[in-house]
Formats: structure tokens, sequence, C-alpha cells
């Protein structure tokens, strides 16, 4: 089959995100270790960073409002920031578990 995007080129396999057939030129990006043409690794990159920061700021909420229950609830003993600590690092690996950010890379061309 012929890339749409660079005639006379044969695609070497499909995109993982949108399934269209990708040449090797086309296939810039891999997501999770598979080819991607350029426009869905954009846009997959770009989520992949945006849930990423938005991770980070949830764990960051967590960290302070188990801090500020603790300190509500114990007074600011000094257990109360290592359990903090624990619920937020738990935090950061359940919402990585459950919204599965993928791994995206920009393949550097030869
Ligand atoms: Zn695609
Ligand atoms: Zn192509």
């Amino acid at each position: 089959m012929e890339c749409g995007d660079h005639p006379g080129v044969d695609v070497v396999s499909a995109c993982g995100a949108c399934k269209r057939g990708v040449c090797e030129a086309c296939a810039t990006y891999e997501i999770d270790g598979g080819p991607c043409c350029e426009r869905c690794g954009r846009a997959e990159d770009e989520r992949a960073r945006s849930l990423g920061s938005a991770l980070l700021a949830l764990v960051g909420v967590g960290y302070l409002a188990t801090l500020a229950l603790g300190v509500a609830f114990f007074k600011a003993r000094p257990f109360v920031g290592g359990v903090a600590a624990i619920v937020a690092i738990a935090l950061g690996r359940a919402l990585q578990l459950w919204i599965k950010p993928s791994a995206v890379t920009r393949r550097s061309r030869a």
C-alpha cells in the first residue's frame, strides 16, 4: 500500500492511534513502543504532558489536604508530615495506574 502523504513510498505499519498507514518518514512518533503518525504523536504528547502536570497538582493537593486534616485532628505532631507524604505517594501511584499516561517519544531521524 502506498503512503497517502508520500506518493511512491510504501507504508510500513499503521499508526497506533488512528490506524492510518504510515511510511518510515510519517512515523515520526512512538506511542508505547509502536509507530505513530505526526498528528497523533503531537496530540498524545500534549495529552501526556498535561496529564503529568495534572497528576502532580492532584498529588500536591492530596498532600496539603492530608496535612491540614492531620494537623486539625492530631495537632502538629511529627508523624503528620510523614503520613501526608505517604498518602501523596500512594495517591500518585493510584492516579498513574488509573489514568495510565502513554509513553510518547519523538523518533530521531537518521
Ligand atoms: Zn495517527
Ligand atoms: Zn509517508
